[in-house]
């Protein structure tokens, strides 16, 4: 492998920043700095807008089928670094073995290979009564991505612009850069033309922001939370750039009335608390019938304990550290206030040693009003609020009331499950156990975002429209 993790990748090449400071990758479950990205800056992105520039116009006409065959030599040679993508992602985030495999590492190949997919069957034009319709790239595109999941968050982005004709210049988080360098190399090994990916690691306020001002970028692709998102989004609006924002979630879980609710328990817990519920579409909210909310209070104590904290690398835990210091911290503080509140602390604890990793343990509050902040704010860690209901519109009418609308999850009847699904503002809706589909939208309601990842729609949303009025006489 050609890659450094101490160099950036401009046009093509492995270079230095133009800064000579380091950013150092810290192991959050043993608080070792085991690897260092440089610390880049506005220089940086200013030659690797201008390689994705000069990249451009060969790579928007080269025909589609000879992308998606660099696409799928480039998956191959990923697929091989599967075990290195799991080490460095067990390292850098801290999830442990068994979920970083599944969702870390081989779902993200299932994610570029229904891109590819989707790519070869998608229609790039069409006819109307007197013009045609073409789907064209957009241009430069910059990717700006979180920690939670590295290589996910990255994969939603880069590859369906690649595939649609755009160049892009990829900002990943600075917390979790290290499995991006795998894929760069592979795009490299698998003959991506220079310049068409662009690598330059670094903080937000720097690197992130000079993108979104570079007068050469054309679109600004985000994924992280709202606060940074809005700031981002003014800042690219400046010169007009197309703005993508895949932003954050407080997602409700409603439990229609049941004789039985140990079905939904599973799709609940691996939802708030794995990833240490540090995922966008965790579902933080709880919405139960006040009736049952004894019963069911039962029945989270008697199967949470299955969900084991400690050393990612010991495949008997189900959750790791969360991400960092200043995450560990961040829960902390709101589990402290969900106690000010009022809220019943039903288990779980206020976290306070992390000498020996940033370990949070599963936490349920019950009793929770969703007026409390713990109810309105993102978390962003292993935190569950119950919230009682008195009728079905008023579980709605909860979900709701929430400045968010990534996600929502119905437990229940099909038909009424349904008929609920119908009535959540939100992007996604999950019905009973309904699997995911990859080739289905992804994105937020209301403050969660704009724009769709994923499958058809992640496509078109790297192309803009051209009408050509060719109907003509001579
Ligand atoms: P963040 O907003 O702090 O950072 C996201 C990215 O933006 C990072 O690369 C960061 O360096 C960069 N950034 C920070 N400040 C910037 C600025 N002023 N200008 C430009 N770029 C800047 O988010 P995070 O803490 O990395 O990730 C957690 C958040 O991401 C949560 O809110 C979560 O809900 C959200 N998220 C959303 C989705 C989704 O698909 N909707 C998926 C994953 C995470």
């Amino acid at each position: 492998m050609s890659y450094c993790f101490e160099k950036i990748y401009i046009d093509g090449q492995w270079t230095d920043s133009a800064n000579d400071k380091f950013i150092d990758i810290e192991n959050p479950a043993t608080l070792e700095h085991f690897a260092r990205v440089p610390d880049g800056n506005f220089v940086d992105i200013d030659k690797a807008v201008r390689a994705a520039h000069r990249a451009y116009e060969k790579w928007s006409t080269t025909p589609l089928a000879q992308r998606t065959s660099i696409m799928r030599k480039m998956l191959s040679v990923l697929e091989s670094y599967q075990d290195l993508i799991i080490d460095l992602e067990v390292k850098e985030l801290g999830a442990p073995i068994e979920f970083t495999t599944k969702t870390h590492c081989l779902y993200q190949y299932t994610r570029i290979r229904s891109y590819i997919d989707c790519a070869e069957k998608l229609a790039l034009q069409e006819s109307l009564e007197l013009s045609h319709v073409y789907r064209e790239p957009i241009g430069v595109v910059g990717c700006i991505t979180p920690w939670n999941y590295p290589l996910g968050q990255v994969i939603q982005k880069v590859i369906p612009a690649i595939l649609m004709g755009n160049t892009v210049v990829l900002k990943p988080s600075q917390h979790t850069p290290l499995t991006c360098y795998l894929l760069v190399d592979a795009f490299e090994r698998a003959g991506l033309p220079a310049g068409v990916l662009n690598l330059v690691t670094g903080r937000g306020a720097q690197v992130g922001d000079a993108i979104a001002t570079h007068p050469l970028v054309d679109m600004v692709s985000f994924t992280g939370s709202t606060k940074v998102g809005i700031r981002l989004s003014q800042r690219a609006l400046e010169s007009v750039k197309r703005i993508s924002l895949e932003l954050g979630g407080k997602s409700p879980f409603i439990w229609l009335p049941s004789e039985d609710y140990s079905p939904a328990v599973k799709q609940l817990f691996d939802s708030i608390f794995l990833n240490s519920g540090q995922t966008c579409t965790a579902l933080s909210r709880l919405l139960v019938p006040e009736k049952d909310l004894k019963a069911v209070e039962k029945l989270l104590l008697e199967n949470v304990n299955a969900y084991t904290v400690g050393d990612p690398t010991d495949d008997a835990n189900k959750l790791g550290p969360v991400s960092s210091k200043a995450q560990f911290e961040k829960i902390a503080s709101y589990i402290r206030l969900g106690l000010e509140e009022g809220a019943t602390l039903l288990t779980g604890e206020i976290p306070t040693d992390c000498s020996k990793g940033y370990y949070v343990k599963p936490t349920i509050f019950t009793n929770v009003k969703n007026d409390m902040r713990i109810a309105r704010e993102e978390i962003f860690g292993p935190v569950l609020c119950v919230i009682p209901y008195k009728d079905v519109d008023e579980a709605i009418s909860i979900a709701n009331d929430t400045p968010y609308g990534l996600n929502a999850a119905v437990f229940g009847p099909k038909d009424e499950a349904l008929a609920v699904a119908h009535r959540i503002r939100a992007g996604n809706v999950y019905v009973n156990n309904g699997p995911r589909d990859v080739t289905a939208p992804f994105g937020g309601y209301k403050q969660s975002g704009i724009g769709r990842e994923g499958g058809y729609a992640g496509l078109l949303e790297f192309t803009q429209q051209k009408a050509i009025f060719d109907h003509c006489t001579f």
